[in-house]
């Protein structure tokens, strides 16, 4: 069909990029141009019909706000380099060149199955993307199993929150990013920040913040860099990379030397709690001082702000996650909370920024290696008997789990010869990506669906221009675990498919007619039934409700059980629900404590005379998701990062992200305006590494590891540690930051350690 609007009013969306999933909304913008009609034009003289962002208040999450690389979004559905048609690299000639969509499936599918026939179905693998909507992550991970019957399929969330997962699945009993709403961080005393620089990373939840301390709250940013977020802080404390959970352990002995322990929540409602206070206590605070580089008087400060306020809040993101001891950094955090009655309450609790689009729903819908639909455990037979079940197989049928996102990637061209790829550039974003570059360059077959010819899709035997978000129907669950729907408010250009439509080509192709539709509420309504019961339940979720609610919290089961008709209204511990993690359904957007209770959701429920659930915003009030429905204590120490600096690599390097910039880049530096705002990686330093190096700003350095070297030029800056240096990884070429980065992993999540390694620096040929 045609490049043309689904209907000409505008449609209410959200944005395609970060967790924060602003609430946006697309006008359609006739061929004859206007405002939405992005530079370039479509290749092969497609008309350009573009959208234009319109706001939308009425969303609670952003009210309307947006950040550049939201607003500027509708650019990369008309950009000039998208891909139109598929590519198959051929034979004779050894290059990419176009072909009709019959033969690039037909390739992939003969690639994937003469490999499983020759060395096994697990020398065939899938890699998917935290932003691939929830219906695709199902879809893809259900074809992995089912279709190629193989356990290798993993996705590059592993690389955005599977620590925060690890620890809150460890500590809770359940993972969900944020335990509450987003909007309780403006009502709390107190929020601690953990290695997140949310002003550049979601600029629209500063908001939140700013009304935090207008209503009095205190804000303590945790970062060794200065930040835009650190800036706004009460107190910004800046310890050495890798010594998060020092700093944690520092601050649960104070707050135990301190006699502000509550006694009467940690007897009630946790487990643990002497082992690991025991290891708190072999933290003094001077030891603390000496590892992390942040002065006794700070930390003292910080334990006082954070238990003098009657309610506070830890909030971690990639800053201590992406560590190889990322999941024990985030439970030292867990610590600290439940050790001072600050979890499981109102407007209290630990909770963690997801990063991508889709890093929360993209976990809990089968594309992880280790998970089934719902978040069900891949190696839990009960688990294995429903889904199987969903999807007409045999539970013995179903592979057990495979190998991590670094692993599976490490594997390629030895134990693991085809690969799948949707929704991902980890030529870009992997740790030392010199090397999976090459593992890529290994494979028998690699087949990559995308939107660009990203690095990676440039190394593909069959590129698959696949639809944009604003082209195809999903959803998509936000990081307060909010589950939203994107609406199409395009159809694709000619030429143009989406993943969906792929897969289930793909599958027929196999030798499955049934079971993938191209559909996406049809997957959904599957998805609903396999997730039934599970801890990230969404059987009570439907478009319709969605669309009427702005969003639906999990877990939503299906329906109230009680025959009570107050029971839709008040989800209480003693309902049936109380056997779920559950507590609370009061409005996402009131204050939980004095609020009415929720208003009862449109009864669409299947089953007539039940009453709809309402969703579940706030998290573990009455008892946490543990089979005792207590919290545990992490009994964690202190210990290195997998490389420290020595003589040869005497400083440490951090990553992160800018501003104007989205991950691998593959999108936004496709973006005029974003690139020139952020043309290109550099590299941070202070004035003190400046000057023994020898370089001006702007001046060519060169960040040497033992896994390859990187340059950039310099940025010379007082706001960052003179131990440390900073490189944004959004680009590729010689300025790549993960050419230097460490693969090493945290032995729980299977996260690779991007936040710390040992360089040495070198001034570099302009
Ligand atoms: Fe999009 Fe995130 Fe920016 Fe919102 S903050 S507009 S979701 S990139």
């Amino acid at each position: 069909g045609e490049h043309s609007p689904a209907s000409s009013a505008p449609v209410d969306t959200h944005c395609p990029y970060c967790s924060l999933q602003c609430g946006m909304a697309l006008r359609p913008v006739p061929p004859d141009g206007g405002p939405g009609d992005a530079p370039g034009g479509r290749p092969g003289g497609v008309e350009v019909v573009g959208v234009e962002v319109v706001e939308r208040t009425a969303f609670p999450v952003n009210r309307g706000a947006l950040c550049g690389k939201g607003r500027t979004a509708p650019a990369v559905l008309s950009s000039r380099v998208r891909l139109t048609e598929p590519l198959v690299r051929r034979p004779d000639t050894g290059r990419l060149e176009p072909a009709t969509w019959e033969e690039a499936l037909d390739r992939i599918a003969e690639g994937l199955e003469s490999t499983g026939r020759a060395y096994g179905r697990d020398a065939v693998g899938v890699f998917g993307g935290g932003g691939l909507t929830n219906e695709k992550a199902y879809a893809l991970g259900k074809f992995a199993r089912v279709v190629l019957g193989t356990s290798q399929i993993d996705y590059n969330g592993r690389f955005c929150m599977s620590s925060a997962a690890a620890a809150h699945q460890r500590a809770f009993g359940l993972d969900r990013g944020l335990p509450f709403p987003l909007a309780d961080v403006a009502r709390t005393g107190c929020v601690v920040l953990v290695g997140s620089n949310l002003a550049e990373t979601m600029p629209p939840a500063l908001r939140y913040l700013t009304e935090l301390k207008e209503a009095g709250g205190r804000l303590i940013v945790v970062d060794p860099r200065r930040t835009r977020t650190a800036e706004q802080a009460d107190l910004h404390l800046a310890p050495r990379p890798g010594t998060d959970l020092a700093l944690a352990l520092g601050l649960l002995h104070l707050v135990v030397a301190e006699g502000r322990v509550d006694e009467e929540f940690v007897e009630r409602r946790t487990s643990g709690w002497p082992e690991a206070r025991a290891a708190a206590m072999a933290h003094w605070p001077e030891l603390v001082e000496r590892i992390t580089g942040v002065p006794v008087p700070e930390l003292r400060k910080a334990v006082t702000m954070f238990c003098d306020a009657e309610s506070s809040m830890v909030l971690t993101a990639r800053g201590p996650e992406q560590q190889s001891k990322g999941t024990d950094t985030v439970g030292a955090w867990i610590n600290l909370c439940l050790a001072t009655g600050r979890a499981g309450r109102p407007l209290s609790g630990y909770g963690c920024l997801t990063g991508q689009g889709n890093g929360q729903g993209g976990r809990e819908h089968g594309q992880k290696a280790d998970q089934l639909p719902g978040y069900r455990k891949l190696d839990d037979p009960a688990a294995r008997a429903h889904v199987a079940a969903v999807w007409g197989v045999e539970p013995d049928d179903l592979p057990g789990p495979g190998r991590s996102a670094y692993e599976l990637l490490d594997a390629l061209g030895q134990d693991v010869r085809a690969l799948l790829l949707m929704g991902s550039n980890p030529l870009v974003s992997a740790p030392r990506a010199a090397h999976v570059e090459s593992r890529l360059r290994s494979l028998d077959f690699l087949a990559v669906a995308d939107v660009v010819l990203s690095e990676t899709a440039a190394l593909a035997d069959v590129v698959l221009p696949v639809a944009q978000w604003a082209e195809e129907t999903g959803t998509m669950t936000n990081l307060e675990g909010r589950v939203l729907l994107r609406r199409a408010a395009l159809t694709p250009p000619p030429g143009v498919r989406t993943d969906l439509w792929v897969l289930s080509g793909l599958a027929a192709r196999l030798g499955w007619e049934k079971g993938f539709p191209a559909d996406a509420e049809e997957i959904f309504e599957e998805l609903r039934r396999a997730s039934a019961g599970g801890p990230a339940d969404y059987s009570g979720i439907t478009y319709r409700r969605i669309a009427e609610e702005d969003g639906v919290f999990w877990p939503c089961p299906e329906r109230v059980e009680r025959d009570d008709p107050e029971s839709a209204e008040s989800v209480s511990a003693e309902s049936p629900l109380a056997d779920s993690p559950l507590a609370d359904s009061t409005p996402a957007e009131s204050p939980p404590a004095e609020s009415p209770p929720a208003a009862s959701p449109p009864a669409d429920s299947m089953n007539a005379g039940a009453h709809p659930h309402p969703g579940t915003p706030r998290l573990f009030l009455d008892r946490f998701a543990t089979d005792d429905g207590r919290a545990r204590f992490a009994p964690v120490s202190h210990r290195p990062a997998a490389e420290e600096p020595d003589a040869e690599y005497p400083v440490l390097l951090t990553t992160g992200r800018v501003l104007a910039q989205y991950q691998s880049g593959a999108q936004t530096r496709r973006v005029g305006e974003l690139n020139e705002a952020a043309p290109g990686p550099y590299v941070q330093l202070h004035p003190l590494l400046a000057e023994r190096l020898g370089v001006d700003e702007g001046a060519p350095v060169a960040v040497v590891s033992r896994r390859g070297r990187a340059v950039a030029p310099a940025r010379i800056s007082r706001d960052i540690r003179p131990d440390t240096v900073f490189m944004p990884f959004h680009w590729a070429g010689p300025g790549r930051a993960n050419t230097v980065t460490n693969p090493a992993l945290d032995p729980v999540s299977r996260m690779p350690e991007f936040k710390v390694c040992a360089v040495r620096l070198e001034q570099a040929e302009g």
